[in-house]
């Protein structure tokens, strides 16, 4: 070993997954080894719980190529410990002892696909959408673990201001919400509705879209999210869905903006969190003609579209997942600079039992293993 780098034992405490439906099982397990120039082993700081470490436990996304015994998590932040040898110039670029974080995707990709290849899709050369890629803690381990590999093109090196643990779940609820909000492409002022406000991404949302100057509606229909959306002291409207139909709100916000055609009331963008058509009618009822409705959630069956809102209210609805390389880096400076933070409770590793319990009991906001606990 090179002088001045960490020692790394050989062996590590992971959290694995051994079948579907089967709670983790913290274990040692040798520390993964480096298989590529691109390679970092990471010594992990903290680890975000998201919906889909939840929707893979439970074997629905069994169709993914998934080796068991498996090491879920893929909203990672950790310092880099070892670098491969040789290794490439993006390695290069990241010195040993550099605190980074990285997402599940674009772990290894080619470089040679139309999706690697499209420079306006990406960085040009590699993509978090190649289709050849693997995802940590999906198709390959990740981080409920204290050492993970990532690809040294898919981290981002985290600025001093931004602690491991809340660096964590900007990987995936952080720059999955606020791509989508990107992707509405409003100015400042024009109004935005997030349904599902009160989650570990919605809550994230409401910062987000305050410190981009929008108006912001949150609606959610559980009690604690509501609570927990209420306390971030956003200004943004937070409705209980429960006790105001959308068509109240819609004519409450047209009143509120001296508008007196019905057709004109509501909402300019609107993002669906949750996986239930309700939220997604709710939502698309708060906008206005010509509104446009982010669908971030993907119901198994799919949403049913009233055919009449896309062709006499002219709607537009798209989807988004993640975003690229540049939007991940963005949403890092963004968080740092507006000091955006999710609501956190934090667990030990040999705890992510009791995270996952906690999960199931909802509440909103986001669970992480933090490993200095
Ligand atoms: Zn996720
Ligand atoms: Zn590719």
């Amino acid at each position: 070993m090179a002088s001045g780098q960490p020692s790394i034992p050989t062996h590590m405490k992971a959290q694995l997954l051994e079948a579907y439906n089967t709670p983790y099982a913290l274990k040692e397990i040798p520390v993964p080894a480096l298989t590529s120039p691109n390679d970092l082993l990471i010594r992990l700081d903290a680890a975000g719980y998201c919906h889909t470490d939840a929707v893979i436990a439970e074997g629905e996304w069994a169709n993914v190529p998934r080796q068991f015994p498996h090491i879920s998590g893929h909203e990672i932040a950790g310092t880099i410990v070892r670098k491969a040898s040789p290794s490439s110039t993006a390695a290069d670029e990241l010195p040993i002892g550099t605190r980074v974080a990285s997402p599940g995707r674009g772990y290894n990709p080619c470089g040679e696909c139309f999706e690697c290849r499209d420079p306006g899709n990406d960085y040009e050369g590699y993509s978090f959408f190649c289709p050849r890629s693997v995802s940590n803690g999906s198709s390959k381990h990740g981080g409920f673990a204290e050492y993970v590999v990532v690809d040294a093109r898919q981290v981002v090196p985290l600025p001093d201001g931004l602690s491991a643990v809340d660096a964590a779940p900007l990987m995936c609820a952080g720059v999955t919400i606020y791509s989508a909000l990107k992707r509405c492409n409003l100015s400042p002022g024009q109004r935005v509705g997030i349904i599902g406000c009160g989650g570990g991404l919605g809550h994230l949302g409401l910062q987000f879209a305050e410190a981009m100057g929008l108006r912001v509606t949150g609606v959610d229909a559980a009690p604690g999210a509501l609570e927990l959306a209420k306390s971030l002291g956003t200004k943004a409207h937070i409705v209980d869905a429960r006790a105001t139909p959308a068509e109240d709100l819609v004519r409450h916000i047209g009143k509120e903006d001296g508008k007196t055609d019905r057709a004109d009331f509501g909402l300019d963008a609107v993002l669906i969190l949750p996986d239930t058509q309700k939220s997604f009618d709710y939502g698309t009822t708060l906008l206005r003609n010509h509104g446009l409705c982010i669908v971030v959630s993907f119901l198994e069956r799919g949403f049913q579209v009233s055919a009449s809102d896309l062709v006499f209210r002219d709607l537009t609805i798209r989807g988004t997942m993640l975003g690229t390389h540049e939007t991940l880096h963005e949403t890092v400076e963004f968080a740092a600079k507006h000091n955006i933070k999710s609501v956190k409770q934090t667990f030990a590793l040999n705890k992510l039992g009791d995270l996952v319990d906690r999960y199931r009991a909802g509440g909103g906001g986001k669970l992480v293993l933090d490993m200095s606990l």
